[in-house]
């Protein structure tokens, strides 16, 4: 497929024809494609964002997620306040201008503890990411007004049905609601969905990547499913990372000014490999700030993690950025 065919397709996508770029054999001219766009419209710069785990509690019971609440082998934690603070000031000091404050959906975390605890995050300098899943239109909107300023929902699949089976305790309209009401309130709005997850096409992921440009967007998690022995789907195949890679270079293509995370799933960072997905499209990187005891707890699959120290940690990363020839941020 040549370059200008890719432009037709783009031009009026739709999930068939996506499907179809998606299993092209030779996708190296979209890649550069991706590449070129990111470059005209976002900037070499990548941006890193400190992810900080503050609880691992969730009422829900999504049959991918070791986190589920029916997962009785998890050690559940919440963080205290103290700790949240204190950890969001030493990203700060580290360097990280956005705290994403990440958690299952745990009903301790009210409206108003949450808010609280953004308040006293936004004291360090940093923007705040809120991704602690479905709330009522009047908790996003406090939310908001305590100085959040982006929401992380992603869609995770754009199939009603695989929705449905995947998730006993929601709805993919319900989740778009959500999605559409963060818009409506000036959050900077992210989505995403999960590559390689059972039962889902090529065609599934065109859907995944029109619905983004239609909610629009802002930025989109796109990452590999990888099965975790403690739920349903623990004898599923793990997600292709080539596929993935595939799917953010059309996102950004469809999404040109969008922040595309590489996300942690899809374990990049390797200078080494020519088409990392920084150079198909991605312009940030997630990197996990939260304690050490509590990091190894917060396992939505399983992850090797060795312990960490914030400040060296993000000089390691900053300059693993730089040996790609992008600005660390
Ligand atoms: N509770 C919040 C929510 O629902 O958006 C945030 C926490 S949730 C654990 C964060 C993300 O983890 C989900 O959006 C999902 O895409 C991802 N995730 C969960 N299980 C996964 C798995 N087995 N493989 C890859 N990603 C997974």
């Amino acid at each position: 497929m040549t370059a200008g065919q890719v432009k037709d397709i783009l031009r009026k996508p739709d999930a068939r024809s996506l499907a179809r770029l998606l299993g092209q054999p030779d996708f190296a001219p979209v890649y550069e494609e991706a590449d070129r766009v990111r470059r005209e419209q976002v900037g070499d710069v990548v941006h890193l964002r400190a992810i900080l785990e503050f609880s691992n509690v969730c009422r829900r019971r999504c049959r991918y997620c070791g986190l589920n609440a029916v997962n009785a082998d998890v050690t559940r934690y919440r963080m205290t306040e103290e700790e949240i603070v204190d950890t969001a000031r030493r990203a700060a000091q580290a360097g990280y201008r956005t705290l994403v404050m990440q958690s299952g959906e745990d009903p301790y975390y009210t409206p108003e503890r949450l808010g609280r605890l953004i308040q006293e995050v936004k004291k360090t300098g940093m923007a705040v990411t809120v991704s602690c899943g479905e709330m009522e239109k009047s908790a996003y909107a406090y939310l908001r007004v305590c100085g959040a300023d982006r929401y992380l929902l992603k869609h995770e699949t754009a199939d009603p049905a695989l929705y449905r089976r995947l998730h006993p305790c929601g709805t993919l309209e319900e989740r778009v609601r959500c999605l559409r009401i963060l818009k409506g309130l000036g959050y900077e709005t992210g989505g995403g969905f999960m590559v390689g997850l059972p039962g889902q096409t090529l065609e599934t992921i065109g859907q995944d990547l029109l619905l983004l440009r239609d909610i629009p967007c802002d930025m989109a998690g796109i990452g590999p499913f990888i099965p975790h022995p403690q739920t349903p789907l623990k004898g599923s195949a793990s997600g292709s990372t080539g596929l993935t890679k595939r799917a953010v270079a059309l996102a950004r293509l469809l999404l040109p000014r969008a922040n595309l995370p590489a996300t942690t799933s899809l374990g990049v960072l390797n200078a080494g490999e020519k088409n990392d997905v920084f150079s198909c499209g991605a312009n940030v990187v997630m990197r996990k700030v939260t304690p050490d005891a509590y990091k190894r707890l917060y396992e939505i699959y399983p992850a090797n993690l060795p312990p960490t120290d914030i400040l060296s940690d993000r000089r390691e990363l900053e300059n693993q950025i730089r040996a790609l020839g992008r600005v660390p941020h």
